[in-house]
C-alpha cells in the first residue's frame, strides 16, 4: 500500500490545494499532517492575531478533512524531525507540501528535505501559492523584474490556471492508534494570549468573504478601495490569502467570471484594479525570493546608511494612537483592537511614522508583523520599503503624504475618526482632521496636541535623505496624495 504524507503549512484548505490533491490522489492511503513548529510560534514578529488565525483555520481544516473521513495528525516539534518520525510510523515513503518563498521556510524545507533523504523519503513540493514564481518572468535582457508596470504586463499576458477540485473521501483509513495531539483550545496555550478581536478564519468565511466581495463590490473597488470607512470597500481576504484558506486560481476564476458580467467600462476598470493588487502580492513575493536580502535592510542598499532620529516616545505614540493625528490614531487604535488595517491607512501611517516621525522603517514592520493578522513578510516588508521611499517604487522619497489633507480626502466626514477616537465625537467634520484648530475640541476630552509640527518634520526628512541621496534631481513636491 502506498502511503503519501501531506504536510500542511499555508495551504489550510481542502479544495483547489495542489499538494493535498497530488499527494491524495497518488497514494492508497492519505496521511494529511501538521506541525506546531516553536521557530515560529516563538519568533518575535510572530503575534496573538496571526497564531488566533492559524489555530481556527486549523479547527476549520480538521473539521473539513473529518467530513470528507480524513484525519489531520497534529505534532510539535522540529519539523524536520517530527516529519521523520511520522514516515517511520505509517511507512510514507512521499511527502508532499506547497512551496513557501520566505526565506525561514526555504532553509526548513531544506533541512527537512536532507533528513527525509537519509530515510529514503522523497519531498514532493508544489507551486501552489502564486500563479508566477519567482523566475517565470524574465525582462527581455534575462533578469528578473523589479519595478511593477513591466511585471504586471508580463503577469497579465500568460495564461492563469483553472482551480483545482476538492479531494475526495480515503481510500484507506488511518489507523486508530496513531498519535495526534488535539488542537489547543485558545492561542495562550501557544504563548500568545489574545488580545485582539477575532478576525473570521477557515476555509469557509474565505469562500463567503470572497463571493460577498466578487458580487457586491468588485465593480466599484476602483473608487470605494480608498475609503477606510466603507468596511467592505475591499476584499478582506489578505489573511485568507496569507494562510491559504483560499487559493489564488479560485480567488481569480471568481474574479474572472464576475468581469465577465461587467456592462460597462468603469465596472471593469474596477475589476482590473482589483486584479491589479493581487499582481502586487505577487510582484512582493517575487522579490523577496529573488532579493532575500530586504528581510534584513533597503532593497536599494544605500538607503541602510538612514540616521533615524525619531525619539522612542514618538514611536510608543504611534504604537498607542496618541500622536494627536486623528487618522494615525484612529488607524492604530484599529489595528490593536482588530489585527487588521485598511490599505490607504497603513500607508498613511508608514509614511508618517518614517517621514514624520523619523523612526526606522523597520521597527514599523516589526510591529505590524506582530499586531496584524495577515502579517506576511513578502507583502508588510514591500509596503514599508514603498512608504520610505526605500524599495522597488521607483517613486522618490520626497513623496511625503500629508496626514491632515490624507484624512480630509479619504475619511471626509470624519466618520471613521469618530468610530475610533471617541474624544473627537463632537468635533465638526471640517475641523475633525485637524482639532487642534477646533474650539470645541476642550482640552478635558484628553486627546493630545499633535506631538511633531508636519512641516518641521517634513524638512528634517528631507534633510535625511540628502545626506545620503544629495538633492533630488526632479523638482521637489510638496506632497503626493495619490
Ligand atoms: C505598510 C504596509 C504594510 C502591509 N502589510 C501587509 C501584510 O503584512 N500582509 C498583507 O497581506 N498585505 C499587507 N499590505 C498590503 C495591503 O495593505 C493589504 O494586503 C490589504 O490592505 C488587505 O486588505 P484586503 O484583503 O481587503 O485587500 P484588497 O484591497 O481586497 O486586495 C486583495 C488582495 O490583494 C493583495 N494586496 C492588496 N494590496 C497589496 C499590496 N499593496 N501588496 C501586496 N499585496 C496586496 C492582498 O492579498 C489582498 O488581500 C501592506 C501594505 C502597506 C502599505
Amino acid at each position: 500500500m502506498k502511503t503519501d504524507v501531506h504536510w500542511f503549512r499555508r495551504d489550510l484548505r481542502i479544495s483547489d490545494n495542489t499538494a493535498l490533491h497530488a499527494a491524495w490522489y497518488g497514494s492508497d492511503r492519505l496521511v494529511p499532517f501538521f506541525c506546531w513548529d516553536d521557530a515560529i510560534l516563538k519568533a518575535p514578529d510572530v503575534g496573538p492575531a496571526r497564531v488566533a488565525f492559524l489555530l481556527r483555520s486549523l479547527e476549520s481544516l480538521a473539521r473539513n478533512l473529518e467530513s470528507l473521513g480524513h484525519r489531520l495528525i497534529v505534532r510539535h516539534g522540529r519539523p524536520e524531525e517530527e516529519l521523520v518520525r511520522l514516515c517511520r510510523e505509517t511507512g510514507a515513503k512521499e511527502v508532499h507540501t506547497n512551496r513557501d518563498y520566505e526565506p525561514y521556510a526555504r532553509e526548513r524545507d531544506l533541512r527537512v528535505h536532507t533528513a527525509l533523504e537519509v530515510e529514503g523519503v522523497l519531498l514532493k513540493s508544489h507551486r501552489d501559492s502564486v500563479i508566477r514564481e519567482e523566475r517565470d518572468l524574465l525582462s527581455k535582457t534575462g533578469g528578473v523584474y523589479t519595478v511593477f508596470t513591466p511585471y504586471s504586463r508580463a503577469w497579465r499576458a500568460l495564461p492563469v490556471p483553472a482551480p483545482l477540485p476538492r479531494i475526495g473521501g480515503p481510500r484507506t483509513a488511518l489507523p486508530a492508534d496513531w498519535v495526534s495531539l488535539p488542537l489547543p483550545s485558545d492561542t495562550e496555550a501557544l504563548g500568545h494570549p489574545l488580545r485582539q478581536e477575532l478576525f473570521p478564519a477557515g476555509e469557509r468565511s474565505a469562500r463567503q468573504a470572497l463571493d460577498t466581495f466578487v458580487e457586491h463590490r468588485v465593480f466599484d473597488y476602483e473608487t470605494a478601495r480608498n475609503h477606510p470607512a466603507d468596511d467592505t470597500g475591499t476584499s478582506r481576504l489578505s489573511a485568507h490569502l496569507r494562510f491559504g484558506t483560499v487559493n489564488i486560481r479560485t480567488v481569480l476564476e471568481r474574479l474572472s467570471s464576475a468581469r465577465a458580467k461587467a456592462t460597462t467600462p468603469a465596472q471593469v476598470k474596477g475589476a482590473d484594479v482589483w486584479l491589479s493588487e493581487l499582481v502586487w502580492r505577487e510582484f512582493y513575493i517575487q522579490i523577496l525570493a529573488n532579493h532575500p536580502h530586504v528581510a534584513r535592510g533597503a532593497f536599494r542598499p544605500e538607503y541602510d546608511a538612514l540616521q533615524w532620529s525619531g525619539k522612542d516616545a514618538w514611536f510608543d505614540a504611534w504604537v498607542a494612537g496618541q500622536t494627536g493625528y486623528p487618522i494615525v490614531d484612529a488607524a492604530m487604535r484599529c489595528l490593536a483592537k482588530t489585527g487588521w488595517m485598511h490599505n490607504r491607512l497603513r500607508m498613511i501611517v508608514a509614511m508618517f511614522l518614517t517621514k514624520d516621525l523619523l523612526v526606522s522603517w523597520q521597527r514599523g514592520e516589526r510591529h505590524f508583523m506582530r499586531a496584524l493578522v495577515d502579517g506576511d513578510l513578502a507583502a508588510n516588508n514591500g509596503g514599508w520599503q514603498w512608504s520610505a521611499g526605500c524599495g522597488t517604487d521607483a517613486a522618490p522619497y520626497f513623496r511625503i503624504f500629508n496626514p491632515v489633507s490624507q484624512g480630509e480626502k479619504f475619511d471626509p466626514e470624519g466618520t471613521f475618526v469618530r468610530r475610533w477616537v471617541p474624544e473627537l465625537r463632537d468635533v465638526p467634520a471640517d475641523r475633525i482632521h485637524a482639532p487642534w484648530e477646533s474650539p470645541l475640541l476642550p482640552s478635558r476630552s484628553g486627546y493630545p496636541p499633535p506631538i511633531v509640527d508636519h512641516d518641521v518634520q517634513r524638512r528634517r526628512c528631507l534633510d535625511m535623505f540628502q545626506a545620503v541621496k544629495g538633492k533630488p534631481k526632479a523638482a521637489e513636491k510638496e506632497e503626493e496624495t495619490e
